[in-house]
Order: structure tokens, then sequence, then C-alpha cells
């Protein structure tokens, strides 16, 4: 056990009475175990295991969790006192206690920090807040409010542009996290009365609604074994974790809703995870459609929204929850059912600290309530599909399509041998003949076609031909893209942005080249080849609001707009009958990331893209153009072959020692000192060098090894030994709390490791 209870090493002794009661507390911080204070008179008899106090740390007043009460002093030292009981009765539960201490030791985190993690934030202040504050332009503000910040405060320009392209209220946190500002830029505009700060009780639900699923009259066979077999350990109460396979369309929400269902009638509540972008009014409304109390939990709500669901749900009112990643968290009473949809999703993985991953926490809070976990994917993770091989997961399998469609054909073009365009000037191709042929003739049958690339902007690359550089972000180790929209280059990383520059800033040659192309560049070019075609684009440039994301689909859905564009946000979930042509602009770009789950995120990404087209009565087609047919993760997805891609994607991976042949732990180092950077790595790599057995990869600079002028150094370790794990973790934190700087990361089972 890494965090052993009910040690007291802080806070430093003071000198001060003695206590008739102790209680341990939890909190917030990167420390190795949990504190002891004193119980004040007044509050002994008010305070309960897993409710909140405020105590002293430091000079500070923090929030914690008490995990334990007793009536012995600390080992060493004198308790300081409790500074308050904020809650009247346990805000975290023995499960969710249980759950979190797990986290800790799993993924090298305090107790505090997962505990706190779990709670919703307004429970994680002292006073939470119920208020948001919103922030607009301010009306009439337009171009000359923009020219007049253009050159001197780009920071603030770019936050006035985007507000003025909202053209409405949106969260402050919000943007200024989405736009990686501080609130300075804000109250700078704010001073000039051309943005407009409230304060609102904002209440209303974009969830709310239901949408109509008729339950169908019977199921199908196959649907109903996989519904035998979850409802068998349900009733008995039992633990067991399946793995339901099944491409879109093949039934697997109606076997959600029938174990909820069932798990309802025996008085037991259900937990179901689909990943944010899949988390819709569409798709929540299926679960309000069927069931009375529906909670959601997403990541648009407000503070107060959260805390209410939660009180909802933690007082029974609500039995059954649907959210992204911290949903499984909810307190809900007497867990029977966890659903993770999409299980194979990266966004179920949080990239901050605790750094867990919510399908292996769903499986762990599954197994601690008796409750079955069931897993679905039309593209099982590597992970899950190894755990069916080996028996910790029961595989199910729903084959076929309910409608009776087969699938679409994949058809893979070759644009090594597609001849260039030159009458655009710039060398790209972008649209093969067939994928043109297609387009024009789907068009011309009014029939809807989907283009996906994921990269947004116009050209990712501006390149000078007489240095043979491209033009790089000044605190990011990336290239800007050029977005011809705001005529600005935009690093993706920190989200600076500047005026495009006449000549080539490393050797002043004048014009530079626009090489490689994102979203807005296909949507011109869409524009060119078919200029009587109606084409909306969608990434997270245009899609600013969660409103225009509606609006967009909605009118795609009403047949008001002939081709759709778009990154990664249309990849999933989308619906609609009359789309027969799909196109994957660029399949190489996710094939060549520097991961080794590039060849898997591949084949999930043509997979899921394909799963949109060929939804209704009409045929389908999907178009992958690439320059590596040969390959196999291709290969395999245009065979629409699953098993096939896993056989071969686990055996390359076991000759390797990856996941889900071995765990992994990435050790991060990031400063702005690149010295400090390379000694706070080697330090790392000294000490796990020390753990006889493991394999420690680098340190090497991360691939992308400056974000924001901090130096980024990583180590990968990897181990088949649970035992040997535990050694690293241990003696990571061990360093860790060591050193104040540089920052160290420690990330079990990492999904990113850029
Ligand atoms: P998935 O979750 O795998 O994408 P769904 O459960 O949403 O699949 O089912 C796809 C479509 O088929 C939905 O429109 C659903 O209403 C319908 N459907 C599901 N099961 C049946 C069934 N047994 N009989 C008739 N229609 C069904
Ligand atoms: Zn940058």
């Amino acid at each position: 056990m890494l965090f052993p209870e009910a040690q007291a090493v802080e806070p430093p002794a003071s000198e001060g009475p003695s206590w008739g009661q102790y209680a341990n507390v939890a909190v917030n911080r990167p420390v190795r175990c949990e504190f002891t204070y004193g119980v004040p008179e007044e509050m002994v008899g008010r305070v309960a295991r897993g409710m909140r106090v405020a105590v002293p740390f430091g000079p500070k007043r923090e929030v914690g969790v008490v995990v334990g009460l007793g009536d012995e002093p600390p080992a060493k030292g004198k308790a300081k006192a409790l500074a308050a009981v904020l809650d009247e009765e346990a805000m975290v539960g023995e499960d969710l206690l249980a759950l979190t201490r797990w986290m800790g030791t799993e993924y090298a985190c305090s107790w505090g920090e997962a505990l706190l993690a779990v709670l919703p934030a307004a429970l994680k202040r002292e006073k939470g807040e119920a208020r948001v504050v919103v922030v607009s332009a301010a009306p009439g503000v337009g171009d000359k409010e923009l020219a007049e910040v253009e050159v001197r405060w780009p920071q603030q320009h770019r936050l006035l542009r985007t507000l003025i392209e909202i053209a409405g209220p949106i969260e402050k946190r919000e943007i200024e996290r989405r736009l990686n500002l501080s609130d300075s830029p804000v109250r700078s505009l704010a001073r000039r009365g051309w943005v407009l700060i409230e304060r609102v009780a904002r209440e209303d639900d974009l969830m709310a609604g239901k949408s109509d699923r008729s339950r169908p009259e019977r199921l199908t066979d196959r649907q109903r074994s996989a519904v035998d077999a979850l409802l068998t350990p349900l009733v008995a109460r039992e633990h067991a974790g399946f793995l339901l396979e099944g491409v879109t369309g093949s039934g697997k929400t109606e076997v959600y809703l029938e174990v909820i269902e069932r798990a309802l009638a025996i008085g037991r509540g259900a937990i179901v995870l689909v990943p944010e972008i899949a988390l819709t009014p569409q798709t929540v409304g299926w679960f309000r459609s069927r069931f009375e109390h529906v909670a959601v939990l997403h990541s648009r709500m407000t503070d107060a929204q959260r805390l209410r669901m939660w009180r909802r749900v933690s007082r029974g009112e609500a039995r059954v929850v649907v959210g992204a990643r911290s949903a499984i968290f909810a307190p809900v009473k007497d867990l029977g059912v966890v659903v993770v949809d999409e299980e194979h999703e990266p966004s179920f993985k949080q990239g901050s600290v605790p750094r867990y991953h919510a399908r292996d926490v769903a499986l762990r809070r599954a197994r601690e309530a008796g409750a079955v976990c069931v897993l679905g994917s039309a593209t099982p993770s590597l992970e899950s599909w190894q755990a069916a091989r080996e028996g910790r997961l029961t595989a199910l399998a729903l084959p076929e399509r309910i409608s009776g469609h087969g699938f679409p054909p994949i058809e893979v073009v070759d644009m090594r041998t597609e001849p260039t365009l030159v009458e655009n000037g710039r060398g790209t191709r972008l649209f093969s003949k067939r994928l043109a042929d297609l387009l024009r003739a789907g068009l011309a049958k009014g029939e809807q076609s989907i283009l996906f690339l994921n990269r947004r902007g116009f050209s990712p690359v501006l390149w000078c031909s007489g240095c043979k550089t491209t033009v790089r972000c000044d605190t990011c180790d990336v290239g800007l893209t050029w977005h011809r929209n705001i005529r600005r280059l935009v690093c993706h990383i920190c989200c600076e942005e500047r005026p495009v520059p006449g000549q080539c800033p490393t050797c002043s040659k004048p014009g530079l080249h626009q090489l490689g192309a994102g979203s807005e560049r296909v949507e011109q070019e869409l524009g060119l080849l078919l200029p009587e075609a109606r084409l909306a684009r969608m990434d997270s440039d245009t899609m600013r609001r969660r409103e225009d994301y509606e609006e967009v689909l909605g009118a795609f859905g009403k047949g008001e707009i002939d081709l759709l564009v778009g990154t990664q946000m249309i990849a999933k979930g989308l619906d609609f009958p009359r789309v027969t042509l799909v196109g994957i602009v660029n399949a190489d770009s996710s094939l060549h990331l520097p991961d080794f789950r590039s060849a898997e995120r591949t084949f999930q990404l043509i997979s899921q893209v394909a799963g949109r087209a060929g939804r209704g009565d009409l045929t389908g087609r999907i178009i992958v153009q690439t320059t590596a047919t040969d390959h196999y993760a291709i290969q395999h997805a245009a065979a629409h072959d699953y098993t096939g891609f896993a056989t071969r994607e686990s055996g390359l991976r076991e000759e390797l020692g990856y996941p889900p042949h071995a765990r992994m732990v990435r050790v991060l180092v990031e400063d702005l000192d690149e010295r400090l950077a390379s000694e706070g790595i080697e330090r790392a790599a000294h000490v796990l060098r020390q753990v006889d057995g493991v394999a420690v990869l680098g340190p090497a600079p991360a691939p992308i090894a400056m974000m924001r002028g901090r130096h980024r150094r990583h180590i990968m370790v990897k181990t088949t030994s649970e035992e040997q794990l535990d050694r690293v973790r241990a003696v990571l934190i061990e360093l860790s709390g060591e050193q104040r700087k540089p920052r160290l990361t420690i990330d079990v089972d990492p999904v990113s490791v850029l």
C-alpha cells in the first residue's frame, strides 16, 4: 500500500492541546499520506467518515475529506484542529471511499487527489458558487475595436474576435480554457467596455427533452441471448464483466436499455458512460424516453447544475446516470449495471491528476458493487479484446445490423498514383478522381456525402523553398497552421496567433508555400469542384457553441446541406439515412503519429467513419484515400475485419512488449529550463533502472519536445509484473516527493504519449 493510512507526518508540530478525538483527512495535494487533525469539542459528534472538512494546511485552508476517526493521537507532533465541518451527512459513501483509495494506488496519486476529483466542483471549495460568470462582446463592437488591439494585444484580439463570432454569452471559464488565456485579457477588454461580464444563475439544461425511441416489438435472437447473459449475474447480484462487440446499428443500445430496465425493476441503479462527443440530446433522450428519472452529467454543465444532479442521485431520486468520463463517480445507490459505450475511445482517459481510465474504474467499481459491467464497441480496444480472449471478460457479439443492410463497401484509393493537380498550383491533390466522381454523382442524385479529415485550419505547413524550413511556434515544438478565414497563423498547442509573414522568418525569402490540407482548404476546394453544392464545415473553429452543432446537424438532417466536411466531431454517432458517400481525405495522418496505438486508431477511425454511410435504405460507399494502401490497419478496415486486425496488432504488440501484453508507465518531466528538465528525467531514469526486470525506454525528448515554453522529456516503462509495477510507482512517488522542481508527471497506462 503506497499511502499508509493514519500516518501523521504533517502538518508540522505545533504546540497545542491534545484532543479527545482525531480525524484522518485526505487533502487534494500530491502527498503520500493522509493527515491527522484534532476534533474540537464542539465538532465531536458532527463529523463522520466521508464528510468534507476545512483544515489548516501550511499557511492556507484546504477542503479535505474525512477518511477515518479515532482517539489515537498522531505518532509524532501535535495535531492541529479541524477548522470547520462542511457537511451534515457524508458526501462520499463507503463505496466511493474504497474506489478512490484504489485509484490512488493504481494511478500513483494521493487518496485526496482522487477523492476531490470525484466530487462535483462546487463541493471542492468551501463556498460553492451557484452562479456562473459569462462574458460576451458588447453590442456594436466590431472591426474597429478589433483593429485597435490587433497588433499590440494579440490575446485580446483573439478573445474579442472569438466573442464576436460566438455572438452571445459564454461561460468565462470555458472561453479562457478554450483559448488558453488567463483572465487578464477579459478584464482589459471589460475595462474598455468592449466585453461584458455578467453573473447569472444559469438553469437551462441543454440535455432536457426526450427523443422518441420506440421500444422494439421483440429483441432479435442475438440481442436476447446478450441480454440473458447480462441478466443472470445482475439478478444474482454478482459481479461480471462483458465485452459487447457490435457495429453501430447492431442494437447495442437496445440491449443496454433492456438490462437497465430490469435493474431498476429489482431496485438497482445504473451508470452509462459515453464519450463526451457522443453525449448529445439525442442519446440522452433515448434514456429519458425509457426511464423516468435520468440524471445527466456532462462537461458543459455549470457547477451548480452538476451539484444538483449529484444530490438528486445521492438522494436516490435519479437512479440512472448518463454521462461522460466522470459520471463513473456518480453516487448511485445499489449500483447494478455499468455500461461503457464506445469503450475504445481515448477520451475515457483523464489527462490530469488523477489520470484514471474510466473503463478500468468502471470495471473496478462494478466489481466492488457486485454489479454487471458491459463494455460496448464496434472496434474494442486491444486491452478489452485481450481480456475477453483470456476470459477476464465474457465476449458477446452482435455481428449484424438490425436494418439487415450489409456493410458498405470500402474502397482504398492509392494517392501515389493519382496525378497531381497542376492547375491549383500547390501540387497537392485533395480529391482523387474516384472520390470527385462519386461526389458529383451523389449530388446529382440528391444524396448526401460526408468528408472527413483530422486537421483543422487551411494548411498545416508553411514552408520556405529558400531555407527549407517551416514556420514554427516560438514556444511550442510544432509548426503553425495557416487559418485562411481569420488570416492568421495559429499554434494548435498554445492557441497563440500571429499574422502571416510576407517572407520567411528564417531567411527572409519572400513567398511561403502553403502545404498540406486542413478542413478549411477541403471546404474551399470542394466549393471549386462542386460550386452548386450546399456545404457546411464542422470543426472546433466553426462549432464554437453547442447550439452551432445542433444547428448544422439539424440542417443536414433536413437535407438543407449536401456535403458536410469535418474533423473528429463528425466521426461519431451521426445517423443520417440519406448519406451514401463518406470520404476519408487522408488516412495517413493518423497512421504516422509517433504512438504505438497509431494503427489501432487508424483502424478505429476508418471503421467508425464508415459506419456513417448507408444507414438508411440507400446503399453507401466509403472511399479511403491513402498512400499506405498495403498497411494492415487499412487493409483490415477495408475488409470490415476487426478480428483479423486485432490478431495481427496483438501479435506485433506482444513482440514489442506493449499493452495489452504489458503495463506501461510514462514519466514526463517539464520545465522552462532545458537543463533542469534533462536533469530531472535523468534522476527518474536512474531510480527506475534500479527496479529489477522492468524495461526503461528513454529518457528522450517527448514527441512534442516543447509546449508553452516548457521543455519536455519522457521515459516509458514497460513491465509484465504487477509487483514490478508497484515498485515503479513507489520509486516515482518517492522521487516526486523529494523534488518540487521540475514538474514530474506519472501516467500509469498512458493513452496519449505525445
Ligand atoms: P447501436 O447502439 O448498436 O448503434 P441501436 O440499439 O441504437 O444500435 O439500434 C439501431 C436501430 O435499430 C435503432 O433505430 C433501434 O431502434 C433499432 N432496433 C434495435 N433493436 C431492434 C429490434 N430488436 N427490433 C427492431 N428494431 C430495433
Ligand atoms: Zn504554441
